[in-house]
């Protein structure tokens, strides 16, 4: 290569490089600190299992040999923690995965149909009710895997922290198409709203135990949401219920007739 000896530039310019390479140096040393606060996260969340999984097999070792009890309260607790071991390493791929900016598959995708499949797939799976308004004419161009998987995130939270009717209201709104999952359940504290989308962040985690949840949920749909350019809205009252809002763009090639 050819050795650079003197390179012509004024005062001026070299601030303005000197400015770029620190911001550029800022940027990298958010984010390898990020980086590192999600390797201890995941370190101590994947921990916490294991070390319950660890003391009941070795009192099933001690006394569930003489003790049918005991044997079949070590052996609930170990195949528990083992289902939620296996949910936290499938979540983390999850986001892994999505960091590494795969590939988006973009249709033109039929929003009302795509509810109307979703909705009654959770209603099968659950037996709750989910009950769905919306106008009949709803389309975008989305990736319609990575919508669904959005929408069953949130679904899944409506469920999982709420008793009553779960209600889903799509409509288009102004230069987008909004999709809200309204529950009627515990609620969720203003001053926690902030760090709802933070990787393993969970409101209360003790009350939340029972539902078993890893916090990854909604760090994984923050980042879908980003890569579909759609927005996220929560508003929330304690004991109330919760309300979360999707707001997809409508592209400019889709007619009037398609959202009517
Ligand atoms: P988790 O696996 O714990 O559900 P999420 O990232 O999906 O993780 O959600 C983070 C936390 O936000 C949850 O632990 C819960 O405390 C709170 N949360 C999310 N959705 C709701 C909801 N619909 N109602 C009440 N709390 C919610």
């Amino acid at each position: 290569y050819e050795k650079i000896d003197k390179v012509d530039v004024g005062k001026d310019e070299l601030a303005e490089i000197g400015r770029t390479f620190n911001g550029m140096m800022e940027a990298l040393e958010t984010n390898y600190r990020k980086q590192e606060q999600f390797v201890s996260n995941a370190s101590h969340e994947l921990k916490t299992p294991l070390t319950v999984i660890e003391s009941y097999a070795k009192l099933l070792l001690r006394r569930g040999f003489t003790n049918e009890k005991v044997a079949t309260e070590a052996l609930e607790a170990i195949v528990n923690e083992s289902s939620r071991m296996n949910d936290l390493i499938v979540q983390m791929l999850e986001l892994a995965k999505n960091k590494e900016r795969t590939s988006l598959t973009i249709h033109k995708v039929d929003i009302a149909q795509l509810l109307e499949n979703t909705l009654s797939q959770m209603q099968h799976a659950y037996n709750r009710p989910f009950e769905l308004k919306r106008e009949s004419r709803l389309y975008a161009y989305t990736d319609e895997q990575k919508l669904k998987q959005l929408l069953y995130i949130l679904l899944d939270n409506a469920r999982k922290y709420s008793d009553d009717k779960i209600i889903v209201t799509s409509a288009k709104l102004g230069h987008s198409i909004s999709i809200t999952i309204q529950d009627f359940g515990e609620g969720i504290p203003k001053d926690q709203l902030p760090h709802l989308f933070d990787r393993f962040y969970r409101v209360n985690k003790d009350r939340n135990r029972k539902t078993g949840g890893t916090g990854l949920g909604l760090a994984i749909a923050k980042e879908l949401s980003e890569r579909l350019q759609i927005e996220i809205k929560v508003e929330s009252e304690l004991g109330v219920g919760s309300s979360f809002t999707l707001l997809i763009p409508i592209q400019n090639d889709l007619s009037e007739e398609d959202n009517r």
